[in-house]
């Protein structure tokens, strides 16, 4: 194995990385990531795959491992194009024999894997398992018999042997002498940076070194103790964990946070707060798993049932939504700070998500696609099963969720200060969900 290339994807981290671990049995190693045009073409639902907020968060991500694999007399090959072409076209320039990446459930990342192999059959390609917690070698079932609940799986792994972190790297295999330096040239058809958006004031900062130490300081804190009383809350910093855009990066690892969990819980008591966060990161997991169970169902709009939901696409009402002008000013404030940050609490999306479903009855892909635009967290597994669970098409065994917007106002906005931080004086509830009429007479709207 003379030769390597690291095809670097959602594993934005050096520590805790099995791929960096295999690369070091090469001479020569190639670290590459492919920043693909396709993200910011618009997608089947009016949305494109990446927004500017997690664009700008992703650069400041590739930027910090770059400095890290510096310290390795590294460095991180940046290309702008097409990803299958470029991994092709390098594996042929470099003479690669291996090609080492993380392996992901995404059906894209699993295309591309499969065509590069298809391409060049003599290259060793290896997809590491590390973006979830466990193996699937690990996990007491064939994935084949994935149970079909949360709540099953979660019985299943709870009481499993947690992975052990792999050691830091001392070093890395040499760069190619003729190694490309990424120009900085800027094709045209990236986003123009914009202002990150806060919360609390505090911005969510991308890259290893930032989300290490968000990960420390929160453990540090007392607040894993009392994450189950304020994870519910609308807004704040402080009422959940903010792991979620650093895991979905990779710039942390999940077999970080759970050590960090246990850790926590030997040095101040296991409670239910600590046990609940647990089970969130197991969520995740189970999320992961369905997708790699599943592939493309995911996506699909009957998604795992057998009949497709009587939802259909109202492009007027999906606008609103996606723009913070529907009747529900819950609804309106939470899509305004998911707009203005790329973050939402769990609770927010929920109820927006439950919203677009039910209340505007929209095909519920159309909203998947609006939130991976959006999000700076976004993580396809957990995204789209996610959405698939609210709209009842998914592993919901009480066949999805209709969250009562006014219910969900008393609980939590009952003085409306949630919504009074994303909404202005200028911005009115549409009264009406279509300007037409069913005879298609224009509606007068009385403000
Ligand atoms: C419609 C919808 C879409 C979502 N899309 C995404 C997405 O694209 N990316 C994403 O990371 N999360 C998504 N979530 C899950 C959840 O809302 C976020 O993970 C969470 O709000 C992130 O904030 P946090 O890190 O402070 O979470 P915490 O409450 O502190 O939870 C800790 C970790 O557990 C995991 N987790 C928490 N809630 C869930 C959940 N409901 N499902 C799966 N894992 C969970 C996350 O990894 C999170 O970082 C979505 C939820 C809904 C309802």
């Amino acid at each position: 194995m003379k030769n390597a290339l690291y095809w670097v994807t959602n594993d934005l981290r050096i520590n805790d990385n099995t791929a960096l671990h295999l690369a070091n049995k090469s001479e020569n190693l190639l670290c590459v990531y492919v920043v693909d045009k396709a993200w910011f073409s618009p997608s089947n639902y009016q949305s494109k795959h990446m927004g500017v907020k997690r664009w700008n968060f992703l650069q400041a991500c590739l930027d910090d491992f770059n400095q890290q694999l510096s310290r390795f007399n590294q460095q991180l090959y940046i290309v702008y194009g097409d990803t299958l072409s470029t991994l092709n076209n390098l594996c042929d320039q470099y003479e690669i024999s291996r090609v080492l990446t993380t392996k992901h459930p995404g059906t894209y990342e699993s295309a591309i894997l499969t065509k590069l192999g298809d391409s060049k059959p003599n290259i060793n390609i290896t997809a590491v398992e590390q973006f979830t917690l466990f193996t699937q070698a690990s996990l007491p079932f064939e994935l084949s018999s994935l149970p079909g609940s949360y709540s099953k799986f979660k019985k299943l792994v709870i009481d499993q042997a947690l992975p052990a972190l792999v050691p830091n790297i001392k070093k890395l295999p040499n760069m190619f002498a003729s190694m490309p330096l990424t120009s900085s040239f800027r094709p045209d058809w990236l986003p123009e940076k914009e202002g990150d958006g806060c919360i609390d004031k505090v911005a969510f900062e991308g890259g290893e070194s930032a989300g290490q130490l968000h990960l420390k300081n929160y453990f540090s804190s007392m607040l894993p103790s009392d994450y189950q009383n304020v994870r519910n809350n609308l807004s704040g910093w402080d009422n959940s964990s903010k792991l979620s855009t650093w895991l979905a990066h990779g710039c942390i690892s999940a077999r970080q946070v759970a050590q960090e969990i246990l850790t926590f819980e030997s040095n101040h008591g296991k409670n239910k707060s600590t046990e609940c966060l647990f089970l969130e990161l197991l969520w995740r997991e189970y999320f992961q798993w369905l997708h790699f169970s599943v592939g493309s169902k995911t996506y699909q709009f009957k998604g795992l049932g057998v009949k497709s939901p009587l939802t259909s696409f109202y492009p007027e009402r999906f606008h609103k939504w996606c723009s913070g002008n529907t009747p529900y000013s819950l609804v309106n404030a939470c899509m305004k700070e998911l707009s203005a940050t790329g973050y939402l609490s769990n609770r927010g999306r929920q109820i927006v998500a439950s919203c677009l479903v039910n209340e505007l009855s929209v095909d519920w892909r159309y909203g998947a696609a609006w939130f991976e635009q959006n999000l700076i967290d976004y993580d396809a597994a957990v995204n789209w099963g996610n959405w698939q669970y609210i709209s009842g098409v998914g592993t919901d065994p009480r066949g999805g969720r209709h969250f009562n917007i006014t219910k969900q106002t008393e609980l939590y906005d009952p003085y409306k200060e949630y919504q009074s931080l994303w909404l202005t004086s200028a911005d009115h509830n549409t009264d009406a969900l279509d300007s037409n009429d069913a005879v298609d007479w224009p509606v007068s709207v009385s403000r």
